[in-house]
């Protein structure tokens, strides 16, 4: 048996909606399906404005624009999390700056974010790892006292809340990712929410989109001219993608059920081991309504972990680590940064280990994973 960490899900709708915009002449960017998908966000999840992207990387970047950073200004973020958060920021010219995350969650840690908050510091992006969200009041708390904007990097936090509200509306800036590894997905592609009701905010970001020019202005009728009024790059999705995750989002909560009940089955195998000290498992805080994107658990040690991803991976079972700090990755290094900086994040990332997760398991492939899990790790 070869069980894989990750798959991406369909559910067997997609070919009938990428048709629908074939015939429809629906392709390029800003066609049939964009319009609905937009609106679908919009109205589920209670944005005030939605940019759908050709990435959540694509989605970060745009935000770093619209906070209009500058070489020298510098933004807070975990270096537990993807590059794409520190490369829209290094693409502005500005600096990251890694805060440590908190040990229970994996997420900022709020205290040591405020520590590193300086006069050059224009924005905080907390990443909301596995969908679990962040600390929002905290971070939010400490953005209003220093005037910060807060981007919130929910790419793997689609459908999930804080308090009653979804993610990515917390912060001034909201990103999703819809790559194939995400719960929701269109292959490659992202959205940008803005929360705010500033038409002058909402306009510039139309125009960073759509190549620098006035085409939403244009199309809506408010200009005579489709032309050139500023920078912007290429990111607006083809049609025929914004259908396929069109037919994934009509699907949400029963994709979200089964992530659910996998969830709950791991918890339930993985308890004893967790009561005995054994393991770590993932904690959900009570502000935080999941959408269940991954299943992590955390051995005592490096070495723990590293033999028991090895025991799996022997056995057919795709256990697999997770992210490689960016304060410790070659990048972070020339940056100045060393590994004991953040001790709680090398900790974290040399002790985790994620489980297979994905709507397609099976209950016998679950029913392998737990019988080996539970072997492997009665040995330790
Ligand atoms: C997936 C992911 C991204 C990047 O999203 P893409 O759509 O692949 O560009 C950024 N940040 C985090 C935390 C992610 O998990």
């Amino acid at each position: 048996m070869n069980i894989s960490n990750n798959k991406p899900y369909f559910t067997g709708k997609e070919l009938e909606y990428i048709a629908d915009a074939i015939k429809r002449g629906s392709v390029s960017g800003d066609g049939y399906y964009t319009r609905l998908v937009t609106s679908f966000i919009q109205e589920r999840f209670k944005a005030k404005a939605v940019f759908m992207t050709t990435s959540g990387t694509h989605a970060l970047e745009m935000a770093c624009m619209l906070a209009d950073l500058k070489p020298g200004d510098e933004v807070i973020m975990p270096s537990y999390t993807f590059p794409s958060a520190a490369n829209a920021v290094m693409m502005m010219g500005a600096r990251p700056v890694f805060a440590d995350i908190s040990e229970d969650t994996l997420n900022i840690d709020p205290e040591d974010a405020a520590k590193k908050v300086t006069a050059r510091t224009k924005a905080i992006m907390p990443v909301h790892y596995g969908g679990i969200s962040c600390d929002m009041d905290k971070i939010n708390e400490i953005a209003n006292k220093n005037s910060l904007y807060v981007i919130e990097d929910a790419a793997q936090a689609v459908n999930s809340a804080y308090n009653g509200k979804y993610l990515g509306t917390v912060g001034h800036f909201g990103c999703y990712s819809f790559h194939g590894t995400k719960n929701i997905t269109s292959g490659e592609g992202g959205a940008l929410l803005i929360n705010s009701d500033d038409p002058e905010i909402i306009r510039r970001a139309g125009i960073i989109r759509q190549k620098g020019t006035n085409r939403e202005d244009f199309l809506k009728g408010d200009s005579k001219r489709y032309c050139w009024v500023g920078t912007g790059s290429s990111y607006s999705p083809s049609d025929i993608l914004m259908a396929l995750l069109y037919s994934q989002f009509l699907e949400l909560d029963r994709i979200e059920k089964r992530r659910e009940f996998i969830y709950n089955y791991y918890s339930m195998v993985l308890k004893r081991f967790a009561d005995a000290g054994v393991i770590r498992t993932m904690l959900i805080p009570a502000w935080c309504k999941p959408n269940y994107h991954l299943f992590f658990l955390i051995l005592r040690n490096e070495s723990e972990r590293d033999s028991v991803m090895h025991e799996l991976n022997m056995r057919g079972i795709g256990a697999a680590i997770h992210f490689v700090p960016l304060h410790s990755s070659p990048m972070g290094i020339k940056l100045g940064y060393k590994p004991e900086n953040l001790k709680i994040t090398e900790r974290a990332a040399n002790c985790l280990l994620r489980l297979p997760m994905h709507p397609g398991l099976t209950q016998e492939e679950l029913d392998t994973i737990s019988a080996n899990l539970s072997d492997i790790l009665g040995e330790l």
